[in-house]
């Protein structure tokens, strides 16, 4: 049968073991062979046990469990071409040209690199010597399919990556904590959430916990925002709130892209409106702890339809992601939704807000 690997790449999310599971078990259940990669593009490159032969029993429980238990890495060495040639010798020592890998957008983009060297990487294999033509020609073409894990929901295309929701819940978890001294003191808190370069966990983090004001890199506040939010958390101090929870993006900045950090939204409280203000970072918290249903679901369709993407294509269809768009599981074309991600990008960097909102997921559009 086909031998089909799995692996989890760049930085970790709560679902990606389910999803390696699915993986293993659909690859199985088809009659093919299934291979772990342990330790993301890191265990390509080395090769050897760090590529393992899986069976039903040993993903037994890993639905529920938190983060990646093949390991997941940053690897230098698979930006770089000599890099990749190692790990494409790995892969065709163990038969193996097919793979699926759970990451960022940054593991999807070296994956499709990857995918359109290989026919290269296979001549320079044989040129080198390292393999025999005969044992390459069964291989000539990659096959690549793409899950999202990432707790940021940072990739055009989907509504939601695998592990945003857990990552969400987490958040409004400890947001309703520090809920209960913030009202016990009339405190003001400023909770700093990650992200990275995307603002929807802080987005709907605030709107789930009742924030009073929040900061996202995709819509930066006004010029005069300083004075906006220090009017906004005395109203709602008038109007007899005892708590403020301002929600900053970790990639949150003005609109001249000056990053605007939780420290100096706290002096502001603590000096223009009064308020005794602490600051919370979260931390890794945020990427912590069980899977929630939504994405033990997530990460169990999408990896049942990443091998049956694999086993639907020909060397002439594009490397697909599995996405999900209005409640159903899709496959798109790798390359756009990388390409429309690094749009969003582009357009916070030249200050076109509107368009990053609009090129963001549904949930901002309005
Ligand atoms: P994420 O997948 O979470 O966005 P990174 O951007 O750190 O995380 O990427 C994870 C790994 O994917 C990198 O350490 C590298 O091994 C590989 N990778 C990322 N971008 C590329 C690229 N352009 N070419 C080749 N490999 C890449």
């Amino acid at each position: 049968g086909k031998k089909i690997a799995v692996m989890t790449s760049g930085g970790d999310s709560p679902g990606m073991s389910g999803a390696v599971r699915a993986v293993v078990r659909q690859t199985l259940a088809s009659g093919c062979i299934s291979f772990a990669v342990y330790e993301g593009y890191q265990g390509l490159v080395d090769g050897g046990d760090m590529i393992k032969k899986m069976a039903w029993e040993d993903v037994r429980g890993w639905l529920s469990e938190g983060g990646t238990l093949i390991g997941t890495a940053r690897c230098k060495a698979f930006m770089e071409r000599p890099g990749r040639l190692t790990a494409a010798n790995n892969m065709i020592e163990k038969g193996i040209d097919a793979l699926v890998i759970c990451g960022g957008d940054g593991s999807l983009t070296g994956a499709d690199k990857f995918r359109a060297e290989w026919p290269g990487l296979m001549d320079e294999l044989v040129q080198k010597g390292l393999r025999k033509e005969e044992e390459v020609r069964a291989h000539r073409h990659l096959n690549i399919v793409g899950l999202v894990g990432s707790i940021d929901n940072d990739l055009s295309g989907t509504d939601a990556t695998i592990g945003c929701y857990s990552s969400l819940e987490r958040i409004c978890q400890a947001i309703d904590y520090i809920d209960a001294t913030a009202l016990s003191h009339q405190r003001a808190f400023v909770i700093e959430v990650m992200g990275r370069h995307c603002g929807w966990l802080a987005l709907m983090a605030g709107v789930s916990c009742g924030a009073d004001f929040i900061f996202i890199p995709e819509n930066p506040p006004s010029e005069n925002w300083e004075d906006d939010m220090c009017n906004v958390v005395k109203k709602h101090r008038e109007m007899g709130k005892r708590k403020t929870i301002i929600i900053v993006a970790e990639g949150a900045h003005d609109r001249q892209l000056n990053h605007i950090s939780p420290n100096q939204v706290k002096d502001l409280l603590s000096d223009r409106v009064g308020l005794d203000t602490r600051v919370t970072t979260l931390g890794h918290v945020q990427r912590g702890g069980p899977p929630s249903a939504y994405d033990r679901m997530l990460a169990t369709l999408q990896g049942v339809e990443a091998v049956k993407a694999v086993l639907d294509s020909t060397p002439e269809t594009e490397s697909p992601v599995i996405c999900i768009v209005e409640n159903k599981i899709v496959r798109k074309p790798l390359v756009d939704a990388i390409a429309k991600t690094k749009e969003v990008a582009a357009m916070i960097e030249r200050k076109d807000f509107a368009g990053a909102m609009k090129g963001r997921d549904a949930e901002f559009e309005e």
